[in-house]
């Protein structure tokens, strides 16, 4: 099975373009919203706790959501995958929906997120008010606090995705909707090109990550070689796009291995204030083809020309936290 996320803020679109996508990869539409919404309409008592919190505009408990997902899951049999919308909303969601999957020995395979500015937000709620009379579009009041609850609980999980590998982006707002469902096909064709290359490394399979690369807003895209988040080593594939920008980080449980595989790039190494100590040139005709850098050393990368690397590191996955970003 396939996990996917469709991911963005109220009103982006989620709903409306996850039509099309299902029906072409197979995979069952899941909108939580729309559940507990049917659950208010059937008069359950589930929807009857839920409705007080839907209406104000704040999330209903993770333990509800998580309960209708995994039923779903349980339920659907003949699909190739799930088409996840509006879940997971929280990074208590997240994590809980990584263990949900890890038990099954699956594990979520794509992030796609549609980004719209909070004012298009506003309109398009308003919008939908007139059209469909959902409670929660129709004041103001609701509007903002849905804004406020998906910037401060919803939106940490772009960080969370981002450093697993699986977040994708497209701008909403580049056209109208059939504008952005061409750039949502786009993006599923090249992800589930990588998911059905999962065995040979070769060229072109680099060319599908490379072209995922091009269509980040980060300029680099990760392909992971794990078979799940629980695995004990990390390793991975990056490709990066000159200006693509890396934090300077350290990694206090183990030491990293890079390995240059195309281009050229530079390591460079900082003490503790931030100050240059080496600069490591890979590539080229260095004759340098990799780096091992040292548990707890602060570093990051410059890349000059289009580079791909294999990383490794000892241990499980995790993001990084504020103390090892400088
Ligand atoms: P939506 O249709 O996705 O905009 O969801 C409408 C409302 O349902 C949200 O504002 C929340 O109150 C509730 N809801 C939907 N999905 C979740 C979720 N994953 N976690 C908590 N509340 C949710």
């Amino acid at each position: 099975m396939k996990y996917y996320i469709l991911f963005g803020p109220p009103g982006a679109g989620k709903g409306t373009q996850a039509g099309a996508i299902s029906k072409k990869y197979n995979l069952k539409h899941i909108s939580t919203g729309e559940m507990l919404r049917a659950e208010i309409a059937a008069g359950t008592e589930l929807g009857r706790q839920a409705k007080e919190l839907i209406d104000a505009g704040s999330l209903v408990p993770d333990s509800v959501v998580e309960g209708m997902i995994e039923n779903t899951f349980n339920t659907y049999k003949d699909v190739a995958g799930f088409l996840l919308d509006g879940f997971p909303r929280t990074l208590g969601q997240a994590s809980d929906l990584d263990q949900m999957l890890a038990r099954r020995g699956e594990k979520v395979n794509a992030v796609i997120s549609i980004m719209i500015k909070d004012e298009t937000i506003k309109q398009r709620l308003q919008h939908r008010a007139e059209i469909e009379g959902r409670a929660d579009d129709a004041n103001e009041e609701t509007i903002m606090n849905r804004i406020r609850t998906y910037h401060k609980q919803t939106e940490p999980l772009i960080t969370y995705y981002k450093n697993a590998g699986k977040y994708h982006e497209i701008d909403g707002e580049c056209g109208d909707i059939e504008a952005v469902r061409k750039a949502m096909l786009k993006v599923f064709r090249g992800i589930d090109k990588l998911l059905e290359r999962q065995v040979v490394l070769d060229n072109a399979l680099f060319d599908q990550v490379q072209k995922l690369a091009h269509d980040s807003p980060r300029l680099r895209m990760n392909y992971d070689l794990r078979n799940s988040e629980e695995d004990q080593s990390q390793r991975m594939i990056n490709v990066m796009l000159p200006g693509t920008k890396t934090a300077i980080h350290r990694h206090n449980l183990s030491s990293e291995t890079v390995m240059l595989l195309r281009g050229q790039m530079d390591t460079v190494f900082y003490n503790d204030k931030g100050v240059e100590m080496q600069r490591i040139h890979m590539g080229g005709d260095t004759g340098v083809l990799g780096v091992n850098i040292p548990k707890g050393q602060w570093h990051t990368f410059e890349v000059h020309e289009l580079s791909i690397i294999f990383m490794a590191q000892d241990g499980p996955w995790s993001p990084l936290s504020k103390e090892n970003m400088l």
